[in-house]
C-alpha cells in the first residue's frame, strides 16, 4: 500500500464546537490521529502516518509554519517509503500556503492540501470525506508532477488558481479562471487537464522572515495614505489590489510610482476576483516601472513577490517574467 504522511496544522477540519454556543467553534481542537480515525476506509487506501506541525486557525498561518512545512515535505518526499504528503489546513489562507508550497517544493510526488468548512463535531462534517478524497488523490499515479493540489468537496484544484470564494458555503473553493483540475468520483480520481505547474522552484532563505510585501486595497475616494504607510513600514514590495484591471486613483498611482523610484517592487493585481491584469492597458506600466499580475490575485501575488525578492529577482522585467511574461 502507498504510504501517505499527513502534516496537520489545525483549522476547521480539526475544529470542535464551542460549548458556549451552537454556532461557534474553536479551530484546531482535534488531533491528526482523531481526524484519521473519523474517516473509516482510509486504512484500505494507504498506510497513514501523522505529524502535528501546528494547531492554529489559518488566519494565524505564518512564515515560521510555512518554512517548517516546506522543510518537512522536502525531507519526507525524498524518502523512498513515502509516496505523498497531505497538509490539513484552515480554509481561510489555504490558498496562500498551497501556492507557497507549489513555488518552493520540487519533485513529482503529490502534495495535497485539504480542509473543511464544518467543524469535526458538526452534523454532516465535511472533513472526513475531504480527508479520504485527498488521500485518494495523493495516492493516484495521475496526480504526480502536478505541483501542489487542493482537494475539497469532490474537486481537485491547482494551487495557482484556487481561491476561497464564500464565507459559508461548503462549495467554497473555486478556480475562477481555469476551473478545477479534476474531480474525485465514485470511480476514482479524474483529471480534466494538467494543473498549472509553476516552471520555477524558488530557494528559501535559511530562516524567516521573507521580505515584507504589503497589499493595498484600492477603492473609490482613495488617496496615497496607505501606500505611504506601507513604504514607511519598510515594504520591499507592494501589491495593489486594484479596481478593475488593477487600477487606482491618480494620487495612489503617483505614490506607487514614487515607491518604484525608491527601489520597491510594485505589482498591480485586481480586487475583482478573476480575470488577468495585463500590461499597459489603462496604466502605463512601461513608463512607471510596474508589473502586471496576470492571473495572480492580490494574496497570491504577494506570496510570489516575497519569494522573488528573496531570490534577488527585483527588476520589473524579471518580475514580470514570473508573473506570466510581458503580456
Ligand atoms: N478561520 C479558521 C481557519 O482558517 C476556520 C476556517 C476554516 O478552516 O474553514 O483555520
Amino acid at each position: 500500500m502507498p504510504h501517505i504522511v499527513i502534516l496537520a496544522t489545525g483549522g476547521t477540519i480539526a475544529g470542535a464546537s464551542d460549548a458556549r454556543s451552537q454556532a461557534g467553534y474553536n479551530a484546531g481542537q482535534i488531533s491528526a490521529e482523531q481526524l484519521v480515525a473519523a474517516a473509516p476506509g482510509l486504512e484500505m487506501i494507504a498506510r497513514i502516518s501523522t505529524e502535528q506541525v501546528a494547531t492554529i486557525g489559518s488566519q494565524d498561518m505564518n512564515e515560521t509554519v510555512w518554512f517548517t512545512l516546506a522543510a518537512r515535505i522536502d525531507a519526507l518526499l525524498a524518502r523512498d517509503d513515502v509516496d505523498g504528503v497531505l497538509v490539513t489546513h484552515g480554509t481561510d489562507t489555504l490558498e496562500e500556503t498551497a501556492l507557497f508550497l507549489d513555488l518552493v517544493v520540487s519533485g513529482e510526488k503529490p502534495v495535497v492540501l485539504v480542509g473543511a468548512m464544518r467543524p469535526a463535531t458538526a452534523l454532516s462534517a465535511d472533513g472526513p470525506l475531504n480527508l479520504l478524497e485527498a488521500v485518494l488523490v495523493a495516492t493516484a499515479p495521475q496526480a504526480r508532477n502536478r505541483g501542489t493540489l487542493v482537494v475539497l468537496n469532490d474537486m481537485i484544484h491547482g494551487a495557482m488558481d484556487v481561491t476561497k470564494s464564500s464565507t459559508m458555503e461548503v462549495q467554497t473553493f473555486r478556480s475562477p479562471n481555469f476551473g478545477p483540475a479534476g474531480h474525485v468520483t465514485p470511480n476514482g480520481v479524474v483529471f480534466f487537464r494538467r494543473a498549472a505547474r509553476r516552471p520555477v522552484t524558488y530557494i528559501l532563505p535559511p530562516a524567516p522572515p521573507l521580505p515584507r510585501v504589503s497589499i493595498i486595497y484600492a477603492h473609490a475616494g482613495m488617496d496615497d495614505g496607505e501606500i505611504r504607510g506601507a513604504v514607511a513600514a519598510g515594504a520591499k514590495g507592494i501589491v495593489l489590489a486594484g479596481v478593475g484591471d488593477g487600477n487606482a486613483a491618480k494620487a495612489a498611482i503617483a505614490a506607487l510610482s514614487e515607491a518604484v523610484a525608491a527601489g520597491i517592487v510594485v505589482v498591480r493585481a485586481s480586487r475583482t476576483g478573476s480575470g488577468p491584469v495585463m500590461r499597459n492597458i489603462e496604466v502605463p506600466d512601461d513608463a512607471l516601472g510596474f508589473v502586471a499580475s496576470d492571473f495572480y490575485g492580490p494574496a497570491k501575488a504577494r506570496v510570489l513577490l516575497q519569494l522573488l525578492i528573496a531570490n534577488g529577482i527585483t527588476t520589473p522585467g524579471a518580475v514580470q517574467m514570473a508573473f506570466g511574461g510581458p503580456i
